[in-house]
């Protein structure tokens, strides 16, 4: 059976969905093992146990994480061979989208990113140039180094937790120019990832400053929020919520897109959802042509009625 390498960067208490989803991938594939460049708490180690890893893989040194992206790469590269990985999978963060660059040419293997679907012969799917055309692909030479777009794949119950056996692997860390000397944490905002999020309210310039309607509606449904270039370049909202070609791509259930025009760059990073629900008060915004439901209309007015609406339901 075709051994699965997968590697999960900076492990949290509990597996994210978009981990369970690379695991469930992994095991319908073949046989799942992992590579941690981080310590996990066990919590986590089981959770990974769960969905059949008998085995993980860490380096020998914590160094590993000082030197970004070139400690990890060298680490996988290492973790391929004492596996004898016949594929492996990453996230599709930009983080893990270079060490599946600098991995490739390590082991002189093909990279697919931006994954959504694969078939049974690795065939994957893939959107490119912005989201114009959907690109069917095979990796030809070397293990297949893919990265998955989150919300892709299912994420299938898992069994019960295990506790995996760690190994550790020796890994000669290349030369850093720079070292990582610290790290700060996030705020936890208390909202989903928005990688992750099953449903994301986006707001653009439309929003003139104010995204107060928008995470209301975005908590009504359990969601994140999420915005247009425009709207972080502005400064109403942090760098980090920019969807688009040179921010996230997202793939969630429900987009919701308020004040946003739908440029080429926006839509690159959303048009994989689901279901998109587009509200712009001019009715031949570009947006309504990828919208599969339209509501032309003010957004303050539009947004605090359908929170009101799905609070009232209870949805
Ligand atoms: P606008 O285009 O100004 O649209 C605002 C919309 O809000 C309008 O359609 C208007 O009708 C509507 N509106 C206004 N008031 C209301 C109201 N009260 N109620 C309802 N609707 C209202 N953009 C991204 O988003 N992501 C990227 O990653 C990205 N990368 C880029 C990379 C490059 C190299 C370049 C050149 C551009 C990039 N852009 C990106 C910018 C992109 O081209 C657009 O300029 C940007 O997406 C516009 O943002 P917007 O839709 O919020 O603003």
């Amino acid at each position: 059976m075709t051994t699965v390498l997968v590697f999960l960067d900076h492990p949290g208490a509990s597996l994210a969905k978009s981990e369970r989803e690379l695991l469930s991938l992994a095991a319908s594939l073949g046989d799942p093992v992992v590579a941690l460049a981080d310590g996990a708490g066990q919590a986590y180690l089981d959770g990974v146990g769960s969905y059949g890893v008998r085995e993980y893989y860490r380096p020998d040194t914590e160094a590993v994480s000082e030197v970004l992206v070139a400690g990890k790469a060298a680490f996988l590269t290492e973790a391929v061979r004492a596996t004898g990985a016949g594929i492996v999978l990453l996230g599709n963060s930009y983080e893990a989208k270079e060490i599946a660059a600098r991995l490739g040419v390590r082991l002189g293997s093909g990279v697919i990113t931006d994954v959504v679907a694969l078939d049974a012969d690795l065939a994957a799917t893939k959107s490119d140039f912005a989201g114009s055309y959907t690109v069917t692909c095979r990796v030809t030479s070397g293990v297949p180094i893919l990265t998955v777009k989150p919300n892709s794949f299912e994420a299938v119950e898992a069994g019960l937790p295990t506790s995996p056996r760690e190994v550790r692997i020796p890994v000669e860390l290349p030369a850093a120019a720079a070292r990582v000397t610290g790290r700060v944490d996030k705020p936890v905002s208390g909202r989903p990832e928005l990688a992750e999020a099953r449903v994301i309210v986006a707001g653009g310039r439309g929003v003139d400053g104010d995204f107060g309607p928008l995470e209301d509606l975005a908590d009504a449904l359990g969601g994140a929020v999420g915005a247009s270039r425009a709207a972080t370049d502005a400064g109403w909202i942090e760098h980090s919520a920019q969807i688009g070609q040179t921010g996230k791509t997202v793939s969630p259930q429900l987009y919701i897109s308020v004040g946003i025009s739908g440029a080429i760059q926006q839509k690159a990073g959303m048009q994989t959802s689901k279901v998109i629900v587009a509200i712009n008060k001019d009715a031949d915004s570009p947006v309504f042509e990828i919208a599969d439901f339209g509501i032309v209309g003010d957004l303050f007015s539009v947004l605090p009625q359908a929170t009101e609406e799905i609070r009232k339901r209870g949805l």
